[in-house]
């Protein structure tokens, strides 16, 4: 039995790119500019290649990321924002925490993304209560981007604006295109086991709208004008520390081979898993980062108990759906149909997934689950 089978293996990657990392911090200490330091800007620049967007304005973390934005469009009480109750509790909490109304829409059983069908009926849900359409925050969860082409199709036929929340999906695509340049605006997170994820926290806002991009930089930095001289918005402090912006830029050279590598594991998982359990369902010209790989069991504490015999870790991505969170119980009038959700939370299991996993660890993974 092995006691020290990690859920992700942050260490793998830090031995292999230690030394670089170790450079990139220093250069920082030399220079001292700890706050919005050259290492920022590149950041930035990097990020708008990788994902083919005109603008990527870092921030403190990826919950920042979702706030930042629906403040820019001044985003507030009466404002309904449709977001899937089966995600981390972030989605809600930005909204919520602006006075505007998080409004839970049930995701598909297949991809666990926000269904649009089931979007349009909230909208209509929250129009007869008097509440205005403001904003849909699809959420591209374990790595798989959502239905984005529907969802923006109907927030846009109510006038609305899309906001994908891209913080376990950075570097999936659709059609070959790169989560970042959908929608209105995308968010991510560089928490340390997202798919790219830093040494500590970080995130960032992927826009190509010019003027949004500017109103963010300001928003994430009190508020200040262009010219760095008045304040004239009310804002918050949220920007990214020049030495994760360090760490990020070396993590991104690397970050299209560990893709590859998470790809190559999840085909394996599922050709030895798929005969007993439901594996998970990409849709066609779509692509996965694999922040998780989560299949769906009747048996799920035996599974659990199965692995643990081998001293393999799982993880349950969400046990408690947001809507059935203490903290939410407030919007309890609101919610409706949530059967998929609710259904699919007594359901899941998350199984170890990251790029170096070996050989020999995923078959036991293998073997352990289907004993
Ligand atoms: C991790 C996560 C966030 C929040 O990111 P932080 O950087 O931890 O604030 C938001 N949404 C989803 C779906 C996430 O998984």
């Amino acid at each position: 039995m092995n006691k020290n089978f990690p859920f992700i293996d942050l260490s793998a990657q830090k031995d292999l790119i230690e030394k670089n990392i170790k450079i990139a911090i220093d250069g920082v200490l030399e220079h001292g500019k700890y706050i919005l330091g050259p290492e920022v800007d590149r950041l930035e620049k990097a990020l708008e290649k990788y994902s083919s967007v005109k603008n990527a304005v870092t921030c403190a973390n990826g919950t920042d990321a979702l706030s930042l934005a629906l403040m820019a469009w001044d985003i507030g009480p009466n404002d309904a924002v449709f977001l899937p109750s089966f995600s981390y509790i972030s989605t809600a909490e930005a909204p919520a925490q602006l006075g505007a109304v998080p409004f839970f829409v049930d995701v598909k059983i297949d991809t666990y993304n926000m269904c649009p069908d089931n979007l349009q009926r909230c909208i209509e849900k929250a129009k007869s209560k008097s509440l205005k359409p403001s904003v849909v925050i699809p959420v591209d969860l374990f790595g798989q981007p959502a239905e984005i082409i529907e969802i923006e199709k109907i927030s846009k036929e109510y006038g609305m604006k899309t906001l994908i929340d891209s913080a376990q999906s950075f570097g999936a695509s659709i059609d070959e295109k790169k989560v970042g340049s959908f929608g209105d605006a995308t968010t991510t997170s560089f928490f340390p086991s997202k798919p790219l994820g830093c040494y500590g926290d970080g995130g960032a806002i992927f826009t190509n709208d010019d003027e949004l991009a500017e109103k963010l930089k300001s928003l994430r930095f009190h508020g200040i004008d262009s010219e760095k001289q008045n304040h004239s918005k009310i804002g918050f402090n949220s920007r990214l520390d020049s030495i994760q912006a360090a760490i990020l830029i070396e993590k991104l050279k690397i970050f299209e081979n560990e893709l590859q590598s998470r790809n190559k594991i999840a085909e394996t998982y599922t050709k030895e898993l798929e005969e007993r359990f439901i594996t998970p369902t990409i849709l066609d010209d779509f692509s996965s980062s694999w922040a998780q790989y989560t299949i769906r069991t009747d048996n799920r504490e035996k599974s659990i108990i199965n692995l643990k015999k081998y001293g393999i870790p799982s993880m349950i991505y969400y046990s408690t759906p947001i809507h059935k969170q203490p903290a939410f119980k407030n919007y309890s009038n609101l919610m409706f149909d949530l059967s998929v959700t609710e259904k699919l939370s007594e359901k899941v299991l998350s199984i170890p997934m990251h790029p170096y996993l070996k050989d020999n660890d995923i078959e036991m993974i293998i073997k352990a689950l289907n004993s």
